[in-house]
């Protein structure tokens, strides 16, 4: 019940595809999710995720390819036989039941007897610091709490896989903050694998121990939120995570050959590299033209906002960098010149 140390599921998608007519949902993906990983699906809408998900959970049949948890192959298998647990996005609680019979509910499906059920709901909501209210009605929970008990619902079955479809969405931005914390807790805590699907970075960057980035049903790179941030493969995945500046870059044999000047960059450059990724926080202000790796522009646009400050820095008629500095110690003015520096270790060559 609620083991601590409990064997752990990996999850293989190999050649998964699911085509609704003439979309292409998801394309012959090949994924390798490790057990006990937070594993976060992340991509624009319409990209799949949700599919690819449902496709987990055993509620859409694959059009081709297969799941795998663990050595077991799961493809076929009902969804009430896979040992899942899933959360949704509305927290689907029944609303004649007290909390604790809201959560008791899967086990006595599975025929546990009540003291037993009782035991085992009561500590699930202990995981999920809600054992306190356990008598209570959803009614008489804000959004967080439900959230709680729902997470609370789909934990006491002990799952392989835990498959979390966008759940913070309902929640306001101070309880996504709070809640989404306890599920790293909580993920941690009972080590399961765990599925989660969202539009919010933020969430994703945060919490994960992996992500993969979608688009049109494939996945365009896997990585840790550090991997992904600092070292997109590509345009999209640099554009789609976080902000960013694009130069066009050309390989010369000191670097990047760019708008900005010579630009050294720490990153394997090819014949291939078009343009390149620059974070606007990592873009340094000084006080005077750096030596190397270093370029000037004229302030267009100046937003303090005490920890940081955001500029636009003029560098051509055709190019304006964002640039965040951080700790600012003097507000610049429009038209000021500011003298700016890149770490080669943040030039990210792409191509287009
Ligand atoms: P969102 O973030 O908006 O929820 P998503 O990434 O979860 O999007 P999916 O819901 O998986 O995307 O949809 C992927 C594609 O498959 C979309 O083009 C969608 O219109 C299509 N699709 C999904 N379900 C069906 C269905 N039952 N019938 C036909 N097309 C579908």
């Amino acid at each position: 019940m609620l083991l601590l140390f409990r064997l752990m599921t990996a999850i293989h998608l190999k050649g998964l595809t699911k085509k609704f007519g003439e979309t292409v949902a998801v394309n012959n993906i090949d994924l390798d999710i490790e057990a006990g990983d937070l594993f976060f699906l992340l991509g624009p809408s319409g990209c799949g995720k949700t599919t690819l998900l449902r496709m987990l959970a055993g509620f859409i049949d694959p059009t081709a390819g297969s799941v795998l948890f663990g050595e077991k192959n799961v493809t076929h298998t009902p969804p009430n036989k896979r040992n899942t647990g899933m959360v949704f996005q509305s927290y689907a609680l029944w609303p004649h039941m007290t909390v604790i019979e809201n959560v008791a509910y899967g086990l006595k499906i599975r025929n546990i007897n009540s003291t037993e059920r009782k035991k085992q709901a009561l500590r699930a909501l202990e995981v999920v610091q809600m054992g306190h209210l356990a008598e209570r009605k959803p009614n008489e929970l804000s959004g967080g709490q439900q959230q709680r008990v729902a997470l609370a619902r789909a934990i006491v079955v002990e799952p392989d896989v835990l498959l979390l479809d966008e759940p913070l969405s309902n929640l306001d931005a101070k309880l996504r903050l709070e809640m989404r914390c306890e599920i790293r807790r909580i993920c941690s805590t009972l080590g399961i694998t765990t599925v989660y699907v969202t539009h919010d970075q933020k969430e994703a960057l945060s919490i994960a121990d992996k992500m993969a980035i979608l688009k049109d049903g494939e996945v365009h790179q896997i990585g840790t939120p550090n991997e992904i941030y600092r070292s997109p493969k590509s345009k999209f995945v640099a554009e789609f995570i976080g902000e960013t500046n694009f130069v066009a870059a050309s390989p010369v044999s000191n670097g990047l050959e760019t708008p900005l000047g010579i630009l050294s960059c720490n990153s394997q450059v090819n014949g291939e590299t078009s343009i390149c990724s620059i974070r606007p926080e990592a873009i340094v202000v000084q006080d005077r033209p750096a030596p190397a790796n270093g370029f000037s522009g004229t302030c267009s646009e100046t937003i303090y906002l005490g920890e940081v400050a955001q500029h636009q820095v003029k560098m051509n008629d055709d190019l304006v960098l964002r640039v965040t500095e951080v700790n600012p110690s003097h507000i610049g003015k429009i038209g000021d010149q500011m003298h700016l520096y890149v770490d080669p270790k943040d030039v990210v060559p792409l191509t287009k």
